[in-house]
């Protein structure tokens, strides 16, 4: 956790290059590609991102430019470009990576690049920011969650694609993995909606720092770079509220300055509201209930029915009225002792949720369970005492 600190003082060591940007073909899979080195990449690493499927792609180096980003601010230097990218791209990526580095404590990098390309884009609507539609479609990141389900509902009317991202390279793949996207396939098949899968290695390269929760927003910026000659714009579900000031990888202050001049990047919020309304909004509509898919735990298709995450949507739920529903996707029923059982291991990102969810539940055992289970989560976290922690506090105190 120290290492976040050191970062921000450390003087910018020599500045991580991405270079040699080319395609690769193989077994039906298009991937660009693209050399990085120095700070956390060391001698050099290749950079993959996949398209599991036809259509073009974008592979000169704008893509890899929220990659770049993250990976110069965890290296506590700057990035250069070795190639061709987006002047948009790389003004907002500077601009967003400042931002996330202001969350993470990480130092906010500069970026430069060899060559510099206007895309012409007129200052205005989504639509001009994009350079223009030329047939191209709207694309949503569907995880089946109740954040991307919430806005699917919302926004139906104008999402052209799925895009789901997905892990084949050592050590993700697994079984269980393979079950879950067959299930996101199915259930973007059952409503004639197109899916995009995408794949990257980033996680071998970034997972051990700065860490998943840290830079999975600028994996999901860069995929929706990659699919810029098949889509105009990308949204990308916001999982905090609209004005929650907690610092997340994707964020309604970043979100959209990942935007190219080709490919607006678009944070949503499905509804003005907690989880509850999204959850309300899900529940209410029987495909959503089909296909729903929260859980992080189970090892394949559903929901485990045991984890924080399951309880906490299972409550939610049933407080909006489909209790009765639980069993058609959760594989162990909802409990106060369940609830009460998961109190260790609740994930600081669900605190906001837990807190709304608190705010709603009716006075009785159920609430004593999550007040109970909330009230372990925080002492936890301050028994810790993280940078990080602190740092979230005070935000939400200078918010308040
Ligand atoms: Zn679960």
């Amino acid at each position: 956790m120290a290492r976040w600190l050191t970062n921000r003082n450390r003087q910018a060591a020599p500045a991580v290059v991405l270079s040699d940007v080319r395609p690769e073909y193989a077994d039906g899979v298009q991937a660009s590609t693209a050399l990085v080195s120095g700070g956390l990449a060391g001698e050099g690493f290749r950079l993959r991102l996949r398209l599991h499927g036809d259509g073009p792609l974008d592979h000169s180096a704008t893509p890899f430019l929220p990659l770049l980003a993250i990976l110069a601010a965890a290296s506590g230097t700057d990035g250069v470009v070795d190639g061709s990218v987006d002047a948009a791209a790389l003004d907002g990526a500077e601009r967003a990576m400042a931002v996330q580095a202001g969350f993470f404590d990480l130092r906010a990098p500069k970026l430069q690049a060899s060559e510099v390309v206007a895309g012409g884009a007129a200052a205005g609507s989504g639509e001009q920011a994009a350079g223009g539609r030329q047939g191209r479609g709207t694309g949503l990141f569907f995880s089946r969650g109740v954040d991307s389900m919430a806005t699917f509902l919302t926004d139906r009317s104008e999402i052209t694609h799925f895009i789901v991202i997905d892990w084949v390279d050592a050590p993700y793949l697994s079984e269980g993995l393979v079950a879950a996207t067959a299930g996101t396939r199915a259930a973007a098949e059952s409503i004639g909606v197109p899916l995009l899968r995408v794949t990257s290695n980033a996680r071998q390269l970034l997972d051990a720092n700065p860490g998943w929760l840290i830079f999975h927003g600028q994996l999901l910026a860069a995929s929706a770079l990659l699919l810029s000659p098949q889509l105009a714009e990308v949204r990308i579900s916001s999982t905090v509220s609209a004005g929650d000031p907690t610092p997340n990888s994707v964020h309604e202050l970043s979100t959209d300055l990942w935007s190219s001049s080709r490919t607006a990047v678009v944070h949503r919020h499905a509804v003005t509201g907690t989880r509850v309304d999204k959850t309300a909004l899900v529940a209410g509509d029987d495909w959503a209930m089909r296909w729903l898919n929260v859980c992080f735990t189970k090892n394949g298709e559903g929901n485990c029915g045991a984890c924080p995450k399951c309880l906490l949507t299972m409550t939610t739920l049933d407080l909006v009225g489909a209790g009765d529903r639980l069993g058609e996707r959760f594989d162990a029923p909802l409990t106060v002792e369940a609830v009460r059982a998961c109190a260790e291991t609740v994930p600081r990102t669900a605190l906001e949720n837990q807190r709304s969810l608190i705010d709603r539940l009716d006075d009785g055992p159920m609430r004593d369970a999550w007040r109970q289970v909330l009230a372990n989560t925080e002492a936890g976290l301050a028994a810790k005492g993280s940078a990080l922690e602190r740092r979230i506090a005070q935000r939400r105190s200078d918010g308040e």
